[in-house]
């Protein structure tokens, strides 16, 4: 029998990121994770952006959560010796003449220029100029998880296996061979299937992305309908996303005819497609991260909800954890899990009845 203070389910972004942090605080932790190609974290394309939106609005918190990314990522490519943070500018080409009045009148700090005459012709439609943003980047996703998953081996903290549920016993704190204090599930949309908390509203956002073959500039990342984000290792692009609530798997004729067509708007270059990927992303209703305990047992946790954007909020929340976790800090109310918990007291009254 082993025995450590906390069990993280799932080594997705949220389990990743909370495993380094653990390891950071010298806090004894098992990860029990199965790779799942298809897994919201590995179909990412890894895109962070201080500035998102058909307004272009600063995204949540932007200020604090885009400093602890660096810092927390640059500190993980240190522990475990690999690069996966590239940081480059966001160039977002305007679309009318008018366009970058907004930005000339207000200036703002994720932006770096509002250019008002083509850039990058030779590449892409940008009649009008474009905005150049800064404290943007891309995380090289499938990277960072088995540099991640490498440093868990070496510190012997990672079982490769799909978690059963059913052989969780919530009462003495045990899962097979394992004594735990706390169990953390980072499951993403497994949380759907997940005895413990599936009453929580997280639903499946479907996104379809492409790997193209195309003659584009490596050190600044095109964005407008579509994005374009450097494979180096494969010498191709990734483009990407879509939204969908179909919850079927795999990639559709809609979703591969939908990013051809924008990236035929954005690019002048030909392109042929190499491969294509896809993936469920786990939001939540508010669009806020989902942190904290269960209603009914504080022994059982959850790091979900990430949505869209767990390349930035998993790094700041994940410390938000570790912090609460080690009794130095408060989930904040905006995150924590308690917001959902009459939907738990709604399905037991149901489950009474
Ligand atoms: C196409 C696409 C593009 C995206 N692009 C971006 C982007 O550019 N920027 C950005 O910030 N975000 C992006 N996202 C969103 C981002 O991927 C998610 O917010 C994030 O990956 C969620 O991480 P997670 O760890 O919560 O979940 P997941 O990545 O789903 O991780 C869950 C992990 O738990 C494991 N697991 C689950 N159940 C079990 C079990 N029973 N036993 C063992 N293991 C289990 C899974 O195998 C997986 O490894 C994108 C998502 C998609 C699908």
């Amino acid at each position: 029998v082993q025995s450590v203070d906390f069990l993280i389910i799932g080594q997705g972004l949220a389990g990743s990121c909370l495993a380094v942090e653990f390891l950071k605080r010298d806090i004894s932790f098992l990860v029990i994770d199965k790779i799942n190609p298809n897994s919201a974290s590995r179909a990412a394309a890894g895109l962070f952006n201080p500035i998102t939106g058909k307004t272009m609005e600063s995204t949540w918190r932007a200020n604090e959560i885009f400093s602890a990314l660096s810092e927390f990522y640059k500190s993980a490519e240190l522990a475990t010796g690999e690069k996966f943070l590239h940081t480059l500018p966001i160039y977002r080409p305007f679309l009318s003449a008018d366009e970058p009045k907004k930005w000339q009148q207000s200036p703002h700090a994720f932006v770096t220029r509002a250019h008002t005459q083509s850039q990058y012709s030779t590449f892409i439609n940008d009649d009008f100029g474009g905005l150049e943003l800064n404290h943007c980047g891309f995380l090289d996703t499938n990277k960072f998880l088995s540099a991640v998953r490498r440093l868990l081996q070496q510190q012997n903290t990672l079982v490769e296996e799909d978690f059963i549920y059913e052989a969780l016993d919530v009462n003495s704190g045990s899962y097979k061979n394992y004594v735990f204090k706390k169990a953390i599930f980072c499951d993403g949309t497994a949380a759907n299937q997940n005895p413990f908390f599936s009453w929580l509203p997280i639903r499946k956002l479907k996104g379809e992305t492409l790997q193209i073959q195309i003659a584009l500039p490596q050190n600044i990342l095109f964005n407008r309908g579509v994005f374009a984000v450097p494979m180096f290792e494969k010498n191709s692009f990734l483009i990407g996303s879509t939204y969908s609530h179909d919850t079927l798997p795999g990639n559709t004729e809609a979703g591969i005819e939908e990013l051809s067509r924008k990236a035929r708007i954005l690019f002048k270059r030909d392109f042929s497609i190499l491969s294509k990927n896809w993936g469920f992303r786990p939001t939540s209703p508010d669009r806020r991260p989902i942190l904290g305990f269960h209603p009914e047992n504080k022994k059982l946790y959850v790091f979900n909800g990430l949505g869209t954007k767990g390349v930035s909020l998993a790094p700041f929340f994940a410390v938000q954890l570790a912090r609460h976790l080690q009794g130095q800090s408060e989930l904040e109310p905006a995150v924590n899990i308690e917001r959902f918990y009459s939907l738990y007291f709604k399905t037991q009254g149901q489950a009474k009845a």
